[in-house]
C-alpha cells in the first residue's frame, strides 16, 4: 500500500475526542489544504478504505475498536473578512472564530459561546443554542463531494437546515471544506457581555468531566405534540409549554437516572443529558448507559430518545 501522504497508522483517537475515550485509527492524516483533502480521499478510495472526517471530537462517542479506515481531521484554519462577511475553513475553532468576530467588530454568533468543536463539526450538525443556531448566520458553504470529488457550493437553501440537521448530516459524502457567514457590524459590548454571561452559565449548569455535550436531542415540534398526546395527565411547566419543547435532562432526571453509574462512565449530577467520563470509561460502559435512559425514558413516558451524539465504528 504506497502512502505518498503523511498519513500515519494506528493513531489512538482518544485524545481527539472531548469524551478522551475511543480505539485507534487504522490510517490517520490531519489536511490544511483542498489538494490534501482531495489526495487523501483518492488514497482511501484506491485501497477500499471507508474514511471518517473529524473536527474536535466534541460530538462523538468512537468504539473501542476504533476505527477501521482512514480518519481525516479537518485542519482548514483559514479566516478571511470581507466587511460583514467572514469565509471561514471548515477547522477553525467556533469559539475562536467567535473572538475574531468580536475582535473586528463583528456580532451575531455570540450566542453560541462555549459550544465545543469546529466551524465544519457546527455546520453539519446545525448546533446552536439559547435560542441561535451556525444556520442563522450561514450563507453557503463550500464542499468536496465523495461521490464525485468535485468541490462545490451549496446556497444556505441547499444546507436543508432543521434542529440539529442539514444535508450535510444526511449526506456522508459531503465533507465541508469552508463557510461563508453573514454578521452584523456594530458596537460589540453588549455582545461580549451576552458571550461571557452565556460561559458563566454553561460552567455552572454544565459539568467540568470529559463528556460529549447533550447525549440525546430534545422533544420538539410534531414530537412535542405525540409526547402530550401520549402522557396526557403530564403536568409540564409553563416554560415547556410555551416552548412548545421538553428537554431531554427532565425526562432523565424524571426516571431518577442522575448520578447513576456504569465502570467509569456517569449521568452527570449537574446536568441529566449529559455522560461524563470519571476517569477509565470504556465506550462500552456509555452504551450501557445510553441503553438504560432509552429503556427507562420508553417505559416511563412511551417516548423514542434520538441520540444527539453520534457513534462511531459500532
Ligand atoms: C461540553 C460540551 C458542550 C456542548 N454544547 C453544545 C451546545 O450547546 N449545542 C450544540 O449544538 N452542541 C453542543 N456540543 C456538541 C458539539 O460541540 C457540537 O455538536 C459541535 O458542533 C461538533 O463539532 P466537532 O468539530 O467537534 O465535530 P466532531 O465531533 O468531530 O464530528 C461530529 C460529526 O460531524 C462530522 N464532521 C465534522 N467536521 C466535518 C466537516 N468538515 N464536514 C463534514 N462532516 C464533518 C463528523 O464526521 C461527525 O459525523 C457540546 C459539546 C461539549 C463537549
Amino acid at each position: 500500500m504506497s502512502n505518498p501522504l503523511k498519513i500515519q497508522q494506528n493513531i489512538s483517537l482518544k485524545d481527539f475526542t472531548t469524551f478522551k475515550i475511543g480505539g485507534e485509527a487504522k490510517f490517520f492524516i490531519e489536511v490544511e489544504n483542498e489538494d490534501e483533502l482531495k489526495k487523501a480521499c483518492a488514497w482511501a478510495k484506491e485501497n477500499s478504505l471507508p474514511i471518517f472526517i473529524l473536527g474536535s471530537g466534541s460530538n462523538l462517542l468512537i468504539s473501542d475498536g476504533g476505527f477501521d479506515g482512514l480518519v481525516v481531521r479537518m485542519k482548514n484554519e483559514k479566516l478571511k473578512m470581507n466587511n460583514d462577511t467572514i469565509s471561514a475553513g471548515a477547522g477553525v475553532n467556533l469559539n475562536s472564530l467567535i473572538d475574531y468576530c468580536l475582535k473586528n467588530n463583528l456580532v451575531g454568533l455570540e450566542g453560541l459561546s462555549g459550544i465545543y468543536g469546529t466551524l465544519g463539526g457546527a455546520v453539519r450538525g446545525n448546533a446552536g443554542a439559547f435560542g441561535a443556531s451556525i444556520s442563522d448566520f450561514v450563507e453557503s458553504v463550500r464542499v468536496f463531494d465523495l461521490s464525485d470529488f468535485t468541490f462545490k457550493n451549496f446556497s444556505k437553501d441547499e444546507c436543508q437546515f432543521g434542529y440539529r440537521e442539514s444535508i450535510f448530516k444526511k449526506n456522508r459524502n459531503l465533507v465541508i471544506w469552508s463557510v461563508e457567514l453573514k454578521l452584523i457590524s456594530g458596537d460589540t459590548t453588549e455582545a461580549k457581555n451576552k458571550s461571557k454571561k452565556i460561559i458563566e452559565k454553561r460552567n455552572q449548569t454544565q459539568p467540568s468531566e470529559p463528556s460529549a455535550g447533550c447525549i440525546f436531542k430534545n422533544i420538539k415540534n410534531a414530537e412535542f405534540d405525540n409526547f402530550l398526546k401520549n402522557n396526557p395527565d403530564i403536568n409540564l411547566s409553563e416554560k415547556f409549554l410555551e416552548n412548545k419543547a421538553v428537554p431531554a435532562a427532565w425526562l432523565i432526571e424524571s426516571c431518577n437516572l442522575k448520578g447513576r453509574e456504569v465502570g467509569g462512565a456517569k449521568i452527570s449530577d449537574v446536568h441529566a443529558n449529559f455522560i461524563v467520563n470519571t476517569g477509565l470509561a470504556t465506550a462500552k460502559d456509555i452504551i450501557d448507559l445510553i441503553n438504560l435512559i432509552k429503556i427507562s425514558v420508553r417505559a416511563k413516558f412511551n417516548l423514542e430518545l434520538e441520540e444527539e451524539v453520534e457513534k462511531i465504528g459500532f
